[in-house]
């Protein structure tokens, strides 16, 4: 058991001035698993860009801001430490993680065919339900995704939110074994955990990024780089086209970077997929042209960010394969006093590799 009998209180990161970076630790009762319900002592969470958003109100298609005094957080591990009245499982002891999507309905069309974060009684991790910002969490049991042994819980948070966006958007690409996948911004948060996953699945990766991100790039296993800045667009697309012979089969956009996105339909090649995850800060960057659609018959992929990602299934399946197959991540522990420095370096753009706050 990982929960401390002493423990009288929860403590927990909540926003202090939502619109500004200022979070507080405060200590809030240790909550009680009703109906359904499971607690968890969660013992890291990962610091997405979303809370970040959420904090500052950054986030315009929200119904309503966000409530001062929310405890944000979507990507927290840990162990059931009680269940509530009618569950079975997950059983106390068990290691459990607690994504962006808090709970869903399971029955309304968009659930019932696997798009539960399209669920209109969707709740969010964070966002109006307590979040993963503290070290007692409640959450549905039905909805809480199994950890599976072998994998360590400091790598396993980031995944909640990062590595289940790339791998759930790979799945859906139907990536194929040898496909040349390409993968802009390939050195950050989301890249690096993008080539691993794509090697996983059998593909040959093609990074993209600044050359000081080259080295961490081809350690987790891409096989070729570009750096981007020594290159004119037209240069980029033809190297693109001579590594993958013709063009990549996906590209990946990890990154908001608004010439990526200028660029990204030049860089696939016949009956090639655009994958968008990074959102660029300004529209209208990405200009798909018909004829060239037409042409090579390209398919844009239906975007989903970070905080839309994944159902269930796909959840427990990259936790699955980031055991199996010791998927890496570039990441640095904090306190969490130290949350509102983390978001002020979110903003600055200081941060390096993902923020996994230590809530033991
Ligand atoms: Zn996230
Ligand atoms: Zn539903």
């Amino acid at each position: 058991m990982t929960s401390k009998d002493s423990e009288k209180c929860n403590r927990a990161a909540v926003y202090a001035e939502p619109g500004t970076v200022k979070t507080e630790v405060v200590e809030l009762p240790i909550p009680t698993p009703g109906p359904g319900e499971i607690l968890v002592r969660l013992l890291y969470s990962g610091v997405c860009h979303t809370d970040y958003a959420f904090c500052m109100n950054k986030i315009s298609s929200l119904p309503v801001p966000t409530a001062k005094g929310q405890v944000g957080g979507h990507e927290g591990v840990g162990e059931v430490v009680a269940q509530g009245a009618g569950v079975d499982f997950p059983e106390v002891g068990e290691k459990v993680g607690i994504k962006f999507a808090a709970d869903a309905c399971l029955s309304c069309t968009n659930c019932l065919e696997g798009f539960e974060t399209g669920c209109s009684k969707l709740k969010v991790s964070g966002y109006y339900t307590p979040g993963t910002f503290q070290q007692y969490c409640l959450s549905t049991a039905r909805y809480a995704t199994p950890i599976p042994e072998g994998i360590d819980l400091v790598t396993a948070a980031p995944l909640m939110c990062g590595g289940i966006t790339v791998y759930a958007s790979l799945k859906r690409s139907r990536v194929q074994s040898g496909d040349w996948v390409l993968v802009s911004g390939a050195g950050g948060g989301l890249g690096h955990l993008a080539i691993q996953y794509a090697k996983v699945m059998g593909a040959r990766v093609l990074a993209l990024d600044i050359g000081s991100k080259e080295a961490l790039c081809r350690e987790v296993g891409a096989d070729n780089f570009i750096d981007v800045l020594q290159l004119s667009a037209e240069q980029l697309a033809s190297r693109v086209g001579e590594i993958t012979s013709g063009g990549a089969k996906i590209a990946m956009i990890c990154t908001g970077n608004v010439q990526a996105y200028e660029q990204a339909l030049s860089w696939l090649g016949f009956r090639g997929t655009l994958i968008c995850l990074g959102i660029p800060d300004k529209e209208g960057a990405l200009r798909p042209e018909i004829s060239r659609m037409i042409d090579r018959e390209i398919r844009i992929q239906e975007p989903f960010s970070a905080y839309k990602a994944s159902n269930r299934l796909e959840a427990k399946e990259c936790l699955e394969i980031a055991a199996r197959k010791g998927i890496k991540v570039h990441s640095q522990l904090r306190k969490l006093e130290e949350l509102s420095d983390v978001f002020q370096e979110m903003e600055d753009g200081k941060v390096k590799g993902r923020v996994v706050l230590d809530l033991s």
